[in-house]
């Protein structure tokens, strides 16, 4: 395990400024200054040979994440009205959801640094993932939780090894996990600023193979589904495609588009600021909160996608579909499968489009 002699820097996605590599979670020091959080992006030295998608931890910690199937749902694909839809199963991972991507990444950079304990707050899957990761690399794991995460998400990142604080709120995890990282030397697994920044960029980098996955298995789509709340994994996807276009892999970009289950970046796009708190009650936990991100109105705006609104009742009904053709999904997972109809009556999606959905999770611990 070492760090990637290439990584060279990281920039601010806001006002451009370089830093030297490092630990920034609370991202662009200059923005964050300014009242605007804003996440740094890393920048490599042009590898001579294509080495492929670059990552800041050579043979990080692994639990074997990543390489999950996509699988080619023919019959969804006819009944939606589109020309491919794609299903990547990422709920195939070790802990069952994404989050383990970002968990190898950020958990050996907090090896690497010297950290002993990472602290993170987490509505369930980057909770279990992180105290798993933590628990391979000999780390402690901090977790704020709130007093609604499922009890099977508790007792996973219990039995990893995970000390879990409980919250009232959603909002009320994050000073909790700022003191931890401020004062008390922790790692920082997830954002704790409010407004909130990305997570740490390492992490987030864990998220790029996804790319070159969909590009091996189902060539390059139109277009993209992806669950989102802070933006992790719809920012770090864009990175893997935008890497790929930079060296000449791919002419054009993909679209990504954001699920949530109310209107956050829709308002956020629309005031040109993503520093606000639109509050709304849904069942899809993974995706729940009043807050949205920088890098979620980027990715969008940067590959040309928009965000979707999908309402628990057809969250449902889009889950009752995978699940009759054996496919689990979490509730915030389906509703990809529900953007999809949203998008073809809206006209985003027609009958050329070939989609992939992200399938975070399967819902194994809901
Ligand atoms: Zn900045």
């Amino acid at each position: 395990m070492q760090m990637n002699p290439r990584l060279s820097g990281l920039r601010c996605i806001r006002c451009a400024s370089l830093w030297p590599p490092g630990d920034y979670p609370e991202g662009c020091p200059s923005c964050l200054a300014a009242g605007h959080p804003a996440t740094l992006e890393c920048r490599y030295e042009a590898s001579p040979a294509d080495g492929g998608i670059p990552l800041p931890v050579l043979a990080p910690v692994t639990l074997g994440e990543g390489a999950t199937p996509c699988l080619d749902a023919i019959d969804l694909a006819r009944a939606e009205g589109v020309g491919q839809l794609w299903l990547k199963c990422e709920s195939a991972n070790p802990t069952g959801s994404h989050k383990d991507r970002m968990a190898a990444q950020l958990v050996s950079r907090a090896r690497l640094a010297g950290a002993t304990r990472v602290a993170a707050a987490s509505s369930g899957n980057a909770g279990v993932s992180l105290a798993a990761y933590c628990a391979a690399a000999g780390l402690q794991a901090d977790i704020a939780i709130t007093r609604t995460c499922p009890p099977l998400q508790r007792e996973a990142m219990q039995r990893f090894g995970a000390r879990l604080s409980v919250f009232e709120d959603s909002l009320g995890r994050w000073p909790y996990v700022a003191a931890l990282c401020r004062n008390q030397g922790a790692f920082a697994g997830t954002n704790y600023l409010n407004p909130p920044v990305g997570t740490h960029p390492y992490g987030v980098e864990g998220y790029k193979p996804i790319a070159q996955e969909i590009l091996d298995g189902c060539g390059l789509p139109t277009d993209i589904i992806v669950p989102t709340a802070r933006g992790d994994l719809l920012w770090g996807i864009f990175l893997g495609w935008q890497h790929l276009l930079h060296s000449g892999r791919i002419a054009r970009l993909p679209r990504l588009h954001a699920v949530e289950p109310y209107a956050r970046l829709s308002r956020a796009r629309a005031s040109g600021d993503a520093r606000g708190l639109w509050e709304g009650a849904t069942a899809q936990y993974s995706i729940a909160g009043g807050t949205c991100t920088l890098q979620s109105l980027e990715a969008l705006s940067r590959s040309g996608g928009t965000p979707v609104e999908i309402p628990d009742p057809a969250a449902a009904q889009a889950q009752q579909r995978l699940e009759r053709m054996g496919l689990g999904a979490e509730l915030s997972s389906a509703a990809a499968l529900a953007a999809v109809s949203r998008l073809r009556r809206s006209g985003v999606l027609d009958a050329e489009s070939s989609v992939v959905l992200m399938v975070t999770s399967d819902g194994r611990r809901d």
